[in-house]
This record gives structure tokens, C-alpha cells and sequence, in this order.
């Protein structure tokens, strides 16, 4: 155990940030807002007895530079911003396990590690007021759609770029940020996990595999309204028959996949009325998995059924794609030491992929070597103020993220 490391001045200023900017619904940090702009003050305040270097990039990210032995840098990162009502340790749980971090490396090698080590307060990853998350990583990593990004609107009609004016950073210039990365070397982001996976395992901590892929369709399925009363059963085209088939066939699909989940999350029929067969079912399918192979299989797999159901039914069907995203699998290597860096500190690991996206997704995008740790969510609940760990777990993920860190050092040392 590394006595220079504090965990438990890690979960007092937790508090001490709740106490500051949150209410009794919960974290009011939402980007590009009053209390996001206190929230970044407040962390300046608590960086200033370290000798870093601290600036905000052409993004809006925060950074905060150890400089050390090699400019090869070692990015820890997380995000201050919260969604309204949000839960009290979102985002700002990594960061402020970076902030201990950067100070035991500083005490331990009297300011000069053998590598830089830099933290990063990513902008706007929730995108609660625009609604587009991952703006700051984004940028950095360079995939932000900047023709998309121009148009968002926040509520009271107030523009992306209007707003990024307000606290001085020039829209049209944020993939400057991307120059952040040149030197990293490795990428590290710890965070609650979101989900009732650990939880039910009754395991404190998980190293992540990477964050989901995605593929969202709308299908539907077309065939002939006729009355409820004088049509014979076997002489229906009934379209909802055909659709309803895919709902017990996507589970099927998920559980031969593996890790993959299926949602059927919405079902319209028409003409819609208790008298009539229905002549046009629309469901939507999101299917997620960490592996783009068992992705486009479980795709292929709901399109061929839903081909299949649509002939029994004597009904025809199309398909509209209306979203997706590739996998993106962390660093094996990193994934190692991270699984190394749990069990030494609490005997036990589960490895587990990622539903949600997190900034770590963007960084791994853009090519720098990455993993997440998952600390136990109670309730498997989060986006809420009954967001919760127990305080025991949250000093285990700041000592085992620690771990990581310094083993991710010698990692990049070794390169
Ligand atoms: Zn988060």
C-alpha cells in the first residue's frame, strides 16, 4: 500500500464538491454554465499546491501538466460536467482520483516522474444542454461533425458556438485541441460503472473491455388491413404477427452472440383500431456488442428472421438504418495491467464491456492506447441523485487506479 496516497481526502472532496455545486435533486454541473464554470475554479484551487502547468485547450478541456523525465505522457481523464439532477460521482469520481494521483507521483518522485503525466477535464461529455455528448473528446480526437455541431441548440435557442464564446473558445478552431494527444502515450479514465453487473458479481471493481458498437434500424413490416370480423384467420396478411415474432427471436439472437444485447424499444401499428387486422408494423432494433464480427452477425441474423417471419405471414418487409458506431476495444496490454492492478489490490476481477460511451471511446479512436476501470454502482443506477458507492469501494478504485497508473508508467517506459 503506498502510504503517500490519500483515498479517503479523495472521498472528502467529493463532498466538498457536492456540498458546492450540488442541491437536494442532486449535481447541477452542466457545461458551459455558471456552476460548471465554479466547478472548474474550485479544481484549479485544489491543483495550485502541485507545481503542473494548467490551461484550457482550443476545445474547452482542462489540462493539468506533471512534467516529467520523458514528454512522453501518460493522460488520465475524466469530466466535471454532470447532467441536471445528476448523481455525485459521475465523471468528477476520475478526475478527483487523478487529482491524488498527480500528487502522490509528485511527492513519491520529487516533481520529476519518469514520464509526464497529464489530467484532463473533458468538456461537455454528458451533452446535457445541447444534446450531443462528448463534445470536448470529440473535438480532440477529431470525429466531431462539425456541421452538426454548428446548428445544436441549447432550449432557450442559445447556439453551440454562442455559448463557447461565453467562455472564450472559438468554435471553428475547437480540433486544435487535437494536438493535446501528440505525445500520449497512453490513456487512462476510471468511473462508476453505470450498471448492476459488479453489483450482482458482489466484486468492487472491474477492468473494461472497451465500450459497445451499435446498429439501430427501424423495420417494418407491410401487409393489408381487413375486418376484424369477416376476415378468416388463415386469409390475413397480418403484419403485427410478423412483428411480434421478432421479439422472443431477438433474445435468441442476443444470447447466442455472447456479450450482445437486442432491444425491441418501440412498436406503432396501423391503421392502429380494434377492428382491424393491422396492415403496417414498425418496430426499432438496437443491438449492441464489443466485437464488430458478433455485431454484424446478430444484424444479420434479426434481418434474415424478420425475412423469414415476413414469408410465413405472406407479408413483406423493409428495413431503415437509423444510427451506428463501431466498437471500440480497449488496449490489451492495458486491459492486463489494469486486471493486475485490481486483483493485487482486492484479490478479485471481472472484465466487462461497456454498454454506455465515455470520453475513453474517443481517445481509444483516435489511436492512443486506452482502458477503463469500473468501480460498483449501487443500485446499478446513475443519471439520478440516488447515484451511489460505497465509500469503501470508492478508496479501493482510487488505490487500484493508482496501481494502474504507475504500472501503465513503467508500461510506457518500456516501450
Ligand atoms: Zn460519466
Amino acid at each position: 500500500m503506498n502510504s503517500l496516497l490519500n483515498p479517503r481526502r479523495t472521498v472528502a472532496e467529493l463532498k466538498e464538491l457536492r456540498a458546492i455545486t450540488g442541491d437536494q435533486n442532486g449535481a447541477q454541473r452542466i457545461a458551459f454554465t455558471p456552476g460548471w464554470t465554479k466547478t472548474r475554479t474550485w479544481l484549479r484551487q485544489k491543483l495550485e499546491t502541485l507545481p503542473v502547468e494548467m490551461h484550457t485547450d482550443a476545445a474547452g478541456n482542462f489540462w493539468a501538466t506533471l512534467r516529467g523525465e520523458s514528454e512522453k505522457s501518460l493522460l488520465l481523464g475524466g469530466h466535471m460536467d454532470s447532467v441536471p439532477n445528476g448523481g455525485w460521482l459521475d465523471g468528477c469520481l476520475n478526475v478527483l482520483a487523478g487529482v491524488e494521483i498527480l500528487r502522490r507521483i509528485n511527492a513519491q518522485y520529487n516533481g520529476k516522474s519518469p514520464v509526464t503525466i497529464r489530467l484532463v477535464d473533458w468538456a461537455d461529455e454528458e451533452g446535457a444542454r445541447f444534446g450531443k455528448s462528448l463534445f470536448g473528446s470529440s473535438a480532440c480526437s477529431g470525429n466531431l461533425d462539425m456541421n452538426e455541431a454548428r446548428g445544436l441548440k441549447d432550449k432557450d435557442g442559445i447556439k453551440l458556438p454562442a455559448a463557447l464564446r461565453e467562455i472564450g473558445v472559438d468554435f471553428e478552431r475547437v480540433k486544435d485541441s487535437g494536438k493535446e494527444l501528440e505525445n500520449a502515450a497512453a490513456y487512462l479514465e476510471l468511473h462508476i460503472e453505470q450498471g448492476p453487473v459488479l453489483l450482482d458479481l458482489d466484486l468492487p471493481l472491474g477492468a473494461v473491455l472497451g465500450t459497445f458498437g451499435v446498429e439501430r434500424h427501424a423495420i417494418t413490416f407491410h401487409g393489408q388491413a381487413a375486418h376484424s370480423g369477416s376476415t378468416p384467420m388463415n386469409r390475413r396478411k397480418d403484419a403485427f404477427l410478423a412483428g411480434a415474432k421478432m421479439s422472443p427471436e431477438v433474445y435468441r439472437i442476443a444470447e447466442r452472440s455472447g456479450n450482445g444485447v437486442c432491444t425491441i424499444g418501440s412498436c406503432t401499428t396501423k391503421p392502429g383500431i380494434v377492428t382491424s387486422v393491422v396492415e403496417e408494423c414498425r418496430i426499432t432494433l438496437d443491438q449492441r456488442h464489443l466485437d464488430s464480427t458478433a455485431l454484424a452477425k446478430m444484424l444479420a441474423e434479426a434481418r434474415a428472421a424478420s425475412e423469414q417471419f415476413a414469408r410465413e405471414g405472406n407479408v413483406s418487409v423493409s428495413w431503415e438504418r437509423l444510427w451506428q458506431i463501431a466498437p471500440r476495444p480497449f488496449n490489451a496490454e492495458l486491459i492486463a495491467l489494469c486486471d493486475e492492478a485490481i486483483r493485487e489490490t482486492c484479490g478479485k476481477v471481472h472484465r466487462l464491456p461497456s454498454g454506455p460511451l465515455h470520453d475513453a471511446a474517443e481517445v481509444a479512436a483516435a489511436g492512443v492506447p486506452t482502458v477503463m476501470m469500473f468501480v460498483q454502482s449501487l443500485h446499478g443506477i446513475s443519471h439520478n441523485k440516488i447515484e451511489d458507492t460505497k465509500e469503501d469501494h470508492l478508496e479501493l478504485c482510487v488505490r487500484a487506479f493508482d496501481k494502474l497508473t504507475e504500472k501503465t508508467m513503467r508500461w510506457i517506459m518500456r516501450a
